[in-house]
């Protein structure tokens, strides 16, 4: 998948926004929709995703954009507070060469704290959901 094609309304985020696809969620309005990546990277590793489809950063609209970096910004704050990271990663892909693997726009928030690895990007071990439950809880706390 190049930077460039047609956006595939069958991707797993668009089927987790489309609720045929479950998911453990953070935060959600009419335009973004936050939930624990599956595969994390680090403990409390979270996406963050716009409702409209656009496939990468490039061909997203700038409103979309803007709004959706001012959701990704809140949510750090909540993992900042709810989890205690001593720091935190916010990364975005552009095109399978880039290491993007999921074609709907999102932001990754990956907390780093002293003395852990980080696990591989998308290639990590899928979590148990009680403990992606455990997070989530934490994190919408601290959103409120
Ligand atoms: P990227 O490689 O930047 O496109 O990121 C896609 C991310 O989505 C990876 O970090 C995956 O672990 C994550 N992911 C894949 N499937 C799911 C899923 N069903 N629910 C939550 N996260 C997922």
């Amino acid at each position: 998948m190049s930077l460039d094609g047609n956006y595939d309304p069958d991707n797993i985020f668009a089927k987790i926004l489309r609720g045929d696809m479950p998911c453990v969620k953070i935060y959600e309005d009419d335009e973004v929709l936050s939930f624990m990546d599956v595969f994390p990277q680090s403990d409390g590793h979270t996406l963050v995703i716009p409702k409209r489809p656009s496939r990468n950063l490039l061909d997203t609209n700038p409103e979309v954009l803007s709004g959706l970096i001012q959701k990704t910004q809140i949510i750090a704050q909540a993992i900042k507070s709810s989890l205690k990271p001593d720091g935190i990663i916010i990364t975005q892909f552009n095109g399978a060469p880039a290491g993007q693997t999921v074609f709907h726009l999102h932001f990754h928030i990956i907390p780093r704290y002293e003395n852990s690895k980080l696990s591989s990007h998308a290639h990590g071990q899928m979590a148990e959901m009680d403990h992606l439950s455990g997070l989530a809880a934490k994190i919408k706390a601290a959103l409120k």
